[in-house]
């Protein structure tokens, strides 16, 4: 593991740390999740839900979680068998990996892609083989090409992961790309692990669509998701993974000893939040609506090229107009120089050149940050 170093987003923390930056890398609220989840965590904290948990998780929360699926997206899954939780998505996606991918394998996956997928292929011995995203000429709408997902495929590749909403592009697959990509699982025996933490988080009434609901995919699929980003809670670390049966087991065998399972309090809090808590996800999603508008009115403005993304926390700034060309060498200097950090996009990319051109910005932050951050940007470009 020793190529892959410290993860970017823990690098640019530390840099807006030092510097005293704004930090608009790491995808993290500033501001608290609802306070009735936070009082529910501390109930059960003091009321005595302070030892293990049962390994699948608790009850009451594969419960929420399996009636969350079926009203929102039809899906059915048994609590007992085919909801597992774990530690954020992150346990969720290495598990999955683990257990699916053997020495050699090849798992397809879109680049630019978030940073532990590759981790995990690699401790898995496995072989990533991406397929790149580009923005549409029209609308700077990240996508890919059919045939060149087509013919990533092997007679090796074993998973393809999506993750949709997509960080750091902010696309939202539509139903036909996800159509393309189900007939290419099925027609090539592949399984699929979909990371959806951004569910909830889409914009302009764009749906998110889960691959598990499409046909032939339900008996496929392993669907990851967590709590963090839905109730603005990212340390928490309260993730889940659907699936079938079969899969979902083989995902407790790994999971028993990477991390056993997961803080029990604040399941059950994330238990009440899915069943009671939506109405506040719905006004957080306004809420980041308006925060992407102001952010990206913000990078334009200070002369970055920058398309509205359809979800997540994250806009994509192209840097050449503003004279750059390396997003590593960028952000340094941004963060000296004009008090703003950021995350350098090639590190998504398993091609740098890719994305050397690129930066991510997130707006999940206070409006009077965004602002400052903004008036930060206009005065150094
Ligand atoms: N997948 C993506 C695409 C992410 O952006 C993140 C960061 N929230 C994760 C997974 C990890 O989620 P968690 O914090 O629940 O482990
Ligand atoms: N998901 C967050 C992001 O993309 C960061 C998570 C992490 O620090 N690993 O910025």
């Amino acid at each position: 593991m020793a190529a892959f170093g410290e993860t970017i987003f823990a690098e640019m923390t530390r840099l807006a740390e030092h510097t005293g930056a704004i930090n608009l890398g790491q995808g993290f609220p500033d501001t608290d999740g609802p306070p009735f989840l936070l009082a529910e965590a501390a109930r059960y904290l003091t009321e005595g839900v302070n030892q293990y948990p049962p390994g699948y998780g608790r009850e009451e929360l594969r419960t929420a979680i399996a009636a969350d699926r079926q009203e929102r997206y039809g899906l059915a899954y048994d609590p007992a068998t085919e909801v597992y939780i774990t530690v954020g998505a992150t346990a969720g996606i290495a598990a999955s990996i683990l257990a699916l991918v053997e020495p050699g394998d090849e798992v397809v996956l879109f680049e630019p892609m978030y940073d532990s997928y590759s981790a995990v292929i690699a401790l898995a011995h496995g072989v990533r083989r991406p397929v790149t995203l580009r923005p549409s000429p029209d609308n700077g709408r990240y996508t890919f090409d059919p045939d060149e997902l087509a013919a990533a495929i092997t007679p090796r590749t074993r998973a393809i992961i999506v993750n949709t909403p997509h960080n750091p592009t902010g696309t939202v697959f539509t139903a036909d790309e996800l159509a393309w990509i189900a007939r290419l699982c099925r027609e090539n025996d592949l399984v699929a692990v979909t990371d959806e933490v951004y569910e909830h988080l889409t914009f302009d009434g764009t749906p998110h669509l889960p691959l598990a609901a499409l046909p032939g995919m339900a008996e496929r699929t392993l669907s990851v998701s967590s709590a963090g980003k839905t109730f603005s809670v990212t340390g928490w670390k309260i993730g889940w993974v659907t699936g079938p049966e079969p899969l979902v087991r083989a995902v407790a065998t790994v999971n028993q000893y990477l991390t056993f399972t997961a803080n029990g309090a604040q399941q059950l809090a994330v238990a009440t939040a899915l069943r009671h808590g939506m109405d506040w996800v719905s006004e957080q999603r306004d809420a980041l609506h308006a925060k992407r508008d102001r952010l990206v009115a913000g990078l334009a403005a200070a002369g970055f090229q920058v398309h509205p993304p359809q979800g997540t926390y994250f806009v994509m700034a192209d840097i050449r107009p503003l004279g750059y060309d390396d997003g590593l060498t960028f952000v340094r200097t941004l963060a000296r120089r004009a008090g703003v950090v950021a995350i350098p996009a090639q590190v998504f990319y398993a091609d740098e050149r890719h994305g050397r051109h690129l930066v991510r910005f997130a707006f999940c932050k206070r409006d009077d940050v965004l602002d400052e951050a903004a008036a930060r940007l206009r005065a150094w470009g």
